[in-house]
């Protein structure tokens, strides 16, 4: 990620489009002062609009210390919200030891209460061990919601800082694997439902790139290397293929995302049964966390 989006910064010569100052961007074209500005407006206009959270209420970061949770627990305490961090440690070596490390410095030096959940403490062993013969990322998926549905009940709302980019490949990859149930849980918001925390979004309609460049700007100090699992997934393709059309058809991510809206719009109440295992709300009468962990414990 960050060979693709230096020389947006170092290389450019470029003005900002609200001022004559140097752009450190170039979609928009803008300067690090109406850069900064222009997330925290976009970040306040999709909380309002959506109706997302209101600054009364404690709101619950998923945060896992890479540059969109960090970025978004820093924007939404600066425009004014009240948050706490919840993490989730998978136990990915080499890799997440890291970016926790990275939250705690920025959590503590804003007086943001962190709370640090585990798949070893939970699960017994780490996502490592867990993945003989699976796919990391779907292993990975379905016990870190489940587990920030689990330790966020306390909360209204749980925030997670997903971009354009990955509600763009969300769509996509959802329509290549047919998952219509899927395409139809694009929300800014989720539904209330029972058990469920409600999930928003309010960096939906930030590119990724505007993120990177906000947590340049910002000096914040990051480990930006990505999980070592990534590349094998399907995920990553998707984004490659994704940003080289973007470069050819400027504002295809938005219209991707907006369609997925569109869809999910339509969509009636989803009806959810409480687990016969673990009580956590899911669509079967055993969820999906413990029929994995069933057969991770059986292998
Ligand atoms: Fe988990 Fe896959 Fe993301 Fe790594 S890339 S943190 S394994 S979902």
């Amino acid at each position: 990620m960050l060979t693709l989006y230096i020389p947006l910064f170092f290389f450019m010569h470029m003005q900002c489009s609200l001022c004559d100052k140097k752009a450190v961007i170039s979609t928009p074209a803008l300067c690090k002062v109406h850069l900064i500005e222009y997330v925290h407006t976009t970040t306040k206009e999709t909380i309002e609009k959506y109706d997302l959270c209101s600054k009364e209420q404690t709101i619950c970061v998923a945060a896992s210390g890479g540059k969109d949770s960090v970025a978004l627990l820093v924007v939404l305490k600066e425009i004014g919200y009240d948050v706490h961090a919840l993490a989730v440690d998978e136990g990915i070596e080499g890799y997440r030891a890291y970016s926790l490390r990275d939250l705690g410095r920025v959590t503590i030096g804003r007086s943001i209460p962190l709370h640090i959940v585990s798949f070893k403490k939970e699960f017994g062993k780490p996502l490592d061990a867990m993945i003989a013969n699976r796919h990391p990322c779907s292993v990975c998926g379905v016990f870190r919601r489940y587990l920030l549905n689990k330790y966020a009940k306390e909360y209204e709302v749980i925030a997670t800082g997903h971009n354009l980019d990955d509600e763009a490949q969300a769509v996509l990859m959802n329509l290549m694997k047919g998952s219509k149930d899927l395409l139809e849980r694009t929300h800014v918001k989720t539904p209330k439902a029972d058990g469920f925390v409600p999930r928003i979004k309010p960096f939906m309609f930030l590119p990724e790139k505007v993120i990177f460049a906000y947590a340049i700007m910002r000096g914040f100090d990051l480990h930006y290397a990505e999980c070592p699992h990534v590349y094998q997934s399907l995920r990553a393709q998707v984004r490659d293929v994704l940003n080289r059309y973007e470069y050819e058809y400027p504002g295809m991510k938005l219209s991707l995302v907006q369609a997925g809206l569109h869809v999910s719009t339509k969509k009636t109440t989803t009806h959810f049964v409480s687990c016969m295992t673990c009580g956590e709300p899911s669509m079967q009468v055993i969820c999906r966390a413990c029929t994995l962990r069933k057969e991770i414990g059986d292998a």
